[in-house]
């Protein structure tokens, strides 16, 4: 059939996931949701379309989780939204405040600064402090102690397929550890020293590099630049992540997250939990253990990443025009695919 010449024309990467089995055993998966009570609609608007595109037929629970405590009136609506479980946390002040070692002072001038370029969010202390909850904290908060998988959301983005069958099991089944599908290129002044600080932990922990895969079994390339001097800019977005919250929680991830905590650039620069996860992944996985969802179509902000294939047109609303894949300034999405070379 048409189809099934076109499957197998297909880049081996883009072909859907398929899962193999019908092991019943249960994942212990969830969603995992960063959230202020004021983006109530938002964030209706997001799990409306999880529960309507998978989770109506997973029952997935949901961990929603805030720096504040939620009101009734967040916590019923939620609720009322899904038949999954659903726990709301509050996330207390060792996981989001100021470290002592932290000069709050020179932070402020150092805000002043980046403001001074004209970067998103350069002036914002809680943007900081969500970016170093998202890089260090979240995967040890007591409400995801249950689970081994988490698929990260967010407010006000879209959905636009459905996904018929349990993207958990898939990376289950295929040894996969990170999943993403928008790559993106930074903003070189929200991270000046990152990559120096990677480098710099690199040489104060060999019994850490010792456990890491290879360089040309890892992602390495996915994220160096200048032949590994730099940082090329090249990150996954977090907005969307599935991935598995073992690699987070190893001891490598976390002596490198509080290697960089140490060196105070969460707050003296802007460093974002994704080239902070990317950087990190790239570094401790090995390449088959990347997965693009190409199959979930999805947009955060003026970004859509939309299969393109035949295949997709009616599962998903969105215009495979939008997609962002191949954007010449802006998408790292091809350097992915060198990287896996
Ligand atoms: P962007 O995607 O980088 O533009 O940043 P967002 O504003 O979308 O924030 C990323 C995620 O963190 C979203 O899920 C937000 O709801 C959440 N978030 C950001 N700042 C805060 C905060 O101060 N408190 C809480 N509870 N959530 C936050
Ligand atoms: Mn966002």
């Amino acid at each position: 059939s048409p189809v099934d010449r076109y499957m197998q024309n297909l880049d081996s990467t883009l072909t859907p996931p398929i899962t193999t089995t019908n092991n019943n055993e249960p994942m212990r998966a969830c969603f995992v949701v960063l959230v202020r009570n004021n983006e109530l609609q938002g964030i209706k608007n997001t799990v409306i379309q999880i529960e309507a595109r998978f989770n109506k037929r997973f029952h997935y629970p949901y961990v929603f989780l805030n720096d504040d405590y939620f009101t009734d009136e967040f916590v019923q609506e939620i609720s009322s939204l899904t038949t999954a479980q659903v726990n709301f946390g509050k996330v207390d002040q060792q996981m989001w405040g100021y470290p002592s070692y932290i000069n709050q002072t020179y932070a402020a001038s150092q805000r002043a600064d980046l403001a001074a370029q004209g970067v998103p969010y350069a002036d914002s202390e809680s943007y900081r402090h969500m970016c170093r909850f998202q890089s260090g904290f979240f995967f040890r908060h007591p409400l995801l102690d249950p689970y081994d998988y988490y698929w990260r959301i967010e407010p006000d983005v879209d959905y636009h397929c459905d996904i018929e069958y349990d993207v958990f099991r898939y990376m289950k089944e295929n040894g996969k550890k990170y999943g993403f599908n928008i790559a993106f290129r930074e903003y070189m002044a929200t991270v000046p020293s990152l990559w120096q600080t990677v480098l710099d932990f690199k040489k104060a922990h060999p019994e850490v590099v010792k456990q890491l895969p290879r360089p040309k079994d890892s992602l390495w390339n996915f994220v160096a630049g200048d032949d590994g001097q730099s940082y090329n800019s090249c990150h996954f977005w977090t907005n969307f992540e599935i991935a598995s919250l073992d690699l987070w929680r190893s001891n490598e991830y976390l002596k490198f997250f509080s290697y960089l905590d140490r060196s105070g650039g969460f707050f003296y620069e802007r460093w974002g939990d994704a080239p902070v996860h990317s950087i990190a992944a790239a570094m401790m996985l090995k390449k088959d253990e990347f997965h693009f969802f190409n199959d979930i179509g999805y947009r955060h902000t003026a970004y859509t990443h939309c299969p393109t294939e035949p295949i997709y047109r009616d599962k998903c609303s969105c215009d495979p025009k939008t997609n962002f894949d191949y954007d010449p300034g802006l998408s790292c999405y091809t350097t992915f695919k060198n990287a896996l070379r």
